[in-house]
């Protein structure tokens, strides 16, 4: 297969067989760096995750109010049974829909809170909204939906009509029910059906149940002192109010404008808004590390050589990773551990090195050049990859607030205060990201015995490939903790769907009514979870963020599972050959 384009220049390529460079010494004073922003950042939140809410109720509801729909009619409550219920109309559910439907499901509903499928993309239409995975990688079905994206990374508006599209194909529409969050999930044990409620006082049936609600799906605000006293408009990046800018931006001409957070989704929002808005503040804790973007047009060349089935393949490309030759195999074995590890983190800095003088190169004055540097290793937060975000504080109109670790921790009736200095605003936008990874959120799950999932979590996470959880009959959890976890979600999402349609199918076909994980079987992952969480100090020496639990120690085992991806697909194919004694059907 010819190549989707060349590669980027300067962009490095991580190989542990390339030994260090440069003096150990130099590496050993930058990781100092590191260790001194990450200690100062922690310093100012010590309390972890709980510096944020998403209980965004009372003062805070609106910012969750969906502004891309008008507020839902009242409609009679749904009280039928359906074979598979999603809960959460996002990739998770279309990808798996699909393969439901290929093996004969035919009574499928999607129960989603927004106003149509799409999940993260129905809810992230902030300007400048685009995937920073590789189109031809992220966009799951392409295969099946016989479609070539036009670019080498797509932008929201392509990836939500995407979804659409795979909802049309496979008649997801029919039975979905929108504007509708699912309230409570209970197994009836004698009827062996799951019981839904929603907030419309629907009570579904389902045999099967998905979770399927995402990643990072609730909208979460930084706790800041008077948030709720500032008189300007105010909303989070996930719903973005074009009544107020219009959408063209144009309502922001005459508009000062603050951004709180520059994580992923504020990279990609500022430089949009800073060529519309009169004055942008952007109010910075810790920078993202932003690589070349350089967003190349599919070659039609290229797009005219594909053969069938060449998503399938690229995606079994990339899970068995490089194409080693023999004597690079010995090499690997032979080099010790220490080893391996000193050079992926000497070679993370260099990368991190390039970042900074991309800085350089590209921002003009030189204190905002030096407060936009990184000083972390690769990774420790999602990388971006934008070629007008840093161009974008040349700009007389941008202004850079750089907190240099603290945040903003005050904000009165006109805006932000930072250092006894007042910023009024009309519009602040928080771009402060998600709650993430939590299954059944807005909802409660009640399996066997009436024990509710987190219950049975108190003591620690037990599932089995972060999917099934022994006590949960027919309910399968999809990106949840203990899966693997994916720079490109929907390649995992996409093992999980192919993974819970063949164990329904295992059901329909052998003539069960019910799958549960076996006992010993959640046992086994939970050690395995375990056995690969912990083997380094990166997480703990990571500056804080979502990626390590804001600094806070947990337990090994309640994270994602950090085997290889090969190794999480290759445990669930022999996980499927002995299917009688890893579950318990009936
Ligand atoms: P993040 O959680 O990544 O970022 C939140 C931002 O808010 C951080 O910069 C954080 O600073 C900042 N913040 C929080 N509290 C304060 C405060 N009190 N004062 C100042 N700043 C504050 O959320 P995003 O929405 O940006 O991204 C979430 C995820 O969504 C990404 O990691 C990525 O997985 C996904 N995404 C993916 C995209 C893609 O292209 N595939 C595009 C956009 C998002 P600090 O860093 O110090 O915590």
């Amino acid at each position: 297969m010819a190549a989707d384009r060349p590669p980027v220049p300067g962009r490095v390529v991580f190989d542990p067989l390339r030994p260090t460079e440069k003096p150990q010494e130099y590496y050993d004073e930058i990781k100092r760096k590191f260790a001194e922003a990450r200690d100062l950042r922690l310093s100012y939140r010590p309390e972890g995750l709980s510096q944020y809410t998403s209980d965004l109720t009372g003062e805070l509801a609106q910012y969750e109010i969906d502004p891309y729909v008008a507020a839902p009619e009242s409609r009679e409550p749904i009280h039928d049974t359906v074979e598979v219920l999603f809960i959460g109309g996002g990739f998770s559910a279309l990808l798996t829909a699909a393969r439901l439907r290929e093996r004969g499901v035919q009574s499928i509903r999607i129960v989603e809170r927004g106003g149509d499928v799409g999940g993260t993309w129905y809810w992230n239409r902030y300007p400048g909204v685009a995937c920073d995975v590789s189109a031809y990688d992220y966009l799951p079905l392409l295969d099946e939906m016989n479609y070539v994206p036009g670019s080498f990374y797509a932008k929201g508006p392509e990836i939500f009509a995407h979804c659409q599209a795979i909802a049309r194909k496979y008649d997801l529409y029919e039975l979905a029910v929108f504007q509708t969050t699912v309230t409570s999930t209970q197994w009836d044990a004698k009827a062996k059906l799951w019981r839904v409620r929603t907030d419309r006082g629907d009570t579904m049936s389902a045999r099967f149940v998905i979770c399927a609600n995402g990643t990072l799906s609730k909208p979460k605000l930084s706790k800041i002192e008077g948030m709720e006293r500032f008189r300007g408009h105010s909303f989070h990046s996930s719903r973005f109010d074009y009544g107020y800018t219009k959408d063209d931006l144009s309502g922001l001409h005459n508009k000062v404008v603050g951004i709180i957070g520059t994580g992923a989704s504020a990279v990609q929002i500022i430089p949009r808004v800073a060529k519309a808005a009169k004055q942008l503040y952007v109010f910075q804790r810790t920078p993202s590390a932003i690589d070349i973007r350089d967003d190349t047009p599919t070659d039609p060349a290229w797009k005219a050589s594909l053969q069938p089935g060449w998503q399938h393949e690229r995606r079994e490309k990339h899970m068995r990773g490089p194409v080693l030759t023999e004597q690079q195999k010995i090499d690997l074995a032979n080099l010790p551990r220490e080893e391996k590890i000193r050079r992926q983190e000497n070679q993370n800095i260099e990368h991190m090195m390039r970042i900074h003088r991309r800085v350089e190169e590209i921002v003009q004055d030189k204190a905002t050049a030096e407060a936009l540097k990184p000083w972390y290793m690769h990774r420790c937060k999602r990388p971006c990859f934008d070629d007008e975000y840093l161009p974008a504080f040349n700009r007389p109109n941008v202004h850079l607030v750089d907190t240099d670790g603290k945040g903003i921790t005050e904000i009165d009736e006109k805006g932000p205060v930072f250092d006894g200095r007042e910023y009024p605003l009309d519009v602040l936008i928080y771009a402060t990201g998600f709650e993430v990874q939590v299954t059944g959120i807005y909802n409660e799950i009640r399996g066997e015995n009436g024990l509710e999932l987190n219950e049975k979590y108190a003591d620690g996470m037990r599932t089995v490939f972060g999917v099934h959880s022994h006590g949960y009959p027919n309910l399968f959890i999809m990106g949840g903790y203990q899966a693997s976890f994916q720079f490109n979600l929907t390649f995992m999402l996409q093992t999980q769907g192919d993974h819970i349609a063949e164990c329904i199918k295992y059901v329909r076909e052998h003539g069960y009514t019910t799958i549960d994980a076996a006992p010993q079987t959640e046992q086994w992952w939970v050690d395995e979870v375990i056995k690969h969480r912990g083997k380094t100090n990166r997480n703990k020496e990571c500056t804080p963020g979502y990626y390590n639990f804001e600094g806070e120690s947990n337990r090994r085992q309640d994270g994602n599972y950090n085997g290889t991806f090969l190794q999480y697909y290759t445990h669930m194919t022999e996980v499927k050959k002995e299917m009688e004694r890893h579950f318990r059907f009936a």
